[in-house]
């Protein structure tokens, strides 16, 4: 397992589990349930890649997803629950909706 270098916003990190899963990394929080024990204290939440074969790709993902590319042309509105997400998904990671339910709402 290798840790992945995130910064500790255990929100975004919780996002950005799912969206790694999403895409067939295996990885898991750490630290998590003392931050949600503890919610005002800055524990540091970890992200660990389960599979080191992974986490070259993990490291990919992550760095869009705190530095996406600058052209916001890409993100879109869930047509189910209204979450904004960014252009590099094609279904909601809050409620599972397709993006081409989205596209055609909007068109
Ligand atoms: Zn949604």
């Amino acid at each position: 397992m290798k840790q992945l270098a995130t910064p500790s916003e255990s929100t975004e990190l919780g996002l950005l589990k799912n969206m790694l899963e999403e895409a067939g990394i295996h990885c898991a929080l750490r630290n998590e349930q003392t931050f949600q024990a503890f919610p005002t204290t800055p524990f540091n939440v970890e992200l660990w890649v389960d599979d080191d074969a992974d986490y070259p790709k993990a490291q990919e993902l992550c760095e869009s997803w705190f530095h996406p590319p600058s052209d916001t042309a890409g993100i879109w509105s869930c047509a189910q629950c209204g979450q904004r997400l960014r252009g590099q998904f094609d279904s909601c990671w809050k409620c599972g909706a397709k993006r081409e339910m989205a596209d055609k709402m909007t068109a």
